[in-house]
């Protein structure tokens, strides 16, 4: 079904993993519409792109969302997704989860098209199963600094599998983890851009705890992959995208001083509250029914973090 005619709308396009997966639907074909409101993302990352095929759109998708032109598939990204962002916008990461997702789904609706929903492993909380799989209910605290993320994509789950029910809508729901590569923020808080400056910058490496809690972590390419593969199916269920090689956040932090030549040391700090112990998806439904599974190992996404990032990126020195 790629390529050829196809339109696609991507909200959150202008940020770190869509304007990875603008880049690839332009790749494969497709007109994209990219909405996004430059809260978290930037003209920045969708700059180089060229093509007479992209437009891009100044849109709060917390309002209303109108699009003239036909639409086959609906990409909704737009959520603020780190934790210093989504602490910082507390409010703003509900409504987007909530009216955001409404208006995307309407959207879908309106135009026939095929909806896919950008949720996370957040949804599982902290894990009593481990690895995680799609048929796990989560142990999520509601009230906690996290709850307002974790909560948020939780109702857009439950929004998309009821517009899905009851209304028809062709819906799907990628349940994303841990992802890296360039255009992350340096200073967005998540792990491996936090090394990646910090050892660049020859500073301490600082690890939350005694970094024995461990997490998995998916190049970008591996991940657009898999959203397109997911997109382009038929599945309804929620399927895990993300990859399984896991890795405590002390042996992260130590790749990254290999892989980038640093003198720095590692240094502890206490653990942030609900920070998950584990974090590793099964992803045999994605190899079942996608064919979909990455490729790229933990060292060579790092090193093309680092080989195509642009200068002062990944320390912080050009945002
Ligand atoms: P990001 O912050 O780089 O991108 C989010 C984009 O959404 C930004 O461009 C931001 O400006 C936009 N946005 C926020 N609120 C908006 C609004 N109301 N209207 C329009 N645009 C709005 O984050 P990301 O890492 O690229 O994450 C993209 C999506 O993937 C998010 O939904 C996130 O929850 C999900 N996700 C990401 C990861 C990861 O590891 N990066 C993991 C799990 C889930």
């Amino acid at each position: 079904m790629s390529g050829g005619n196809k339109t696609s709308v991507v909200s959150g396009g202008a940020g770190f993993l869509g304007s990875h997966l603008c880049e690839e639907l332009l790749e494969r074909g497709h007109r994209v519409i990219c909405l996004d409101n430059l809260d978290t993302g930037s003209l920045r990352n969708i700059a180089h792109i060229e093509s007479d095929d992209f437009e891009f759109r100044n849109q709060d998708v917390t309002e209303e969302v109108w699009i003239d032109e036909p639409v086959d598939f609906v990409y909704h990204l737009a959520s603020p997704a780190s934790p210093i962002d989504y602490q910082r916008l507390p409010l703003h990461t509900l409504k987007v989860g909530a009216q955001g997702t409404w208006h995307m789904l309407g959207v879908a609706k309106f135009k026939r098209a095929r909806f896919l929903l950008a949720s996370t492993s957040e949804v599982y909380g902290d894990p009593q199963i481990h690895p995680q799989t799609e048929d796990y209910w989560g142990h999520v605290n509601p009230i906690g600094p996290r709850g307002v993320y974790d909560e948020a994509k939780r109702y857009a789950e439950a929004l998309t599998m009821a517009y899905h029910r009851q209304q028809g809508v062709d819906t799907s729901i990628v349940r994303i983890f841990n992802t890296y590569g360039p255009r992350m923020r340096a200073n967005d808080g998540r792990a491996i851009p936090t090394f990646l400056r910090q050892a660049l910058l020859e500073q301490p490496l600082t690890v939350f705890g005694d970094g024995s809690q461990t997490r998995s972590f998916c190049f970008v390419d591996d991940l657009v992959r898999g959203l397109i593969a997911l997109a382009e199916s038929g599945e309804h269920l929620p399927v895990n995208i993300g990859n399984p090689d896991e890795y405590t956040l002390q042996q992260l932090a130590e790749t990254v001083i290999e892989v980038t030549g640093s003198g720095s040391e590692v240094v502890h700090e206490p653990l942030p509250t609900d920070d998950p112990q584990v974090r590793q998806p099964d992803i045999s439904r994605a190899k079942e029914i996608l064919g979909w599974e990455p490729k790229t190992e933990l060292k060579d996404g790092l090193k093309k973090t680092i080989e195509l990032s642009g200068e002062g990126d990944l320390t912080g020195e050009t945002a």
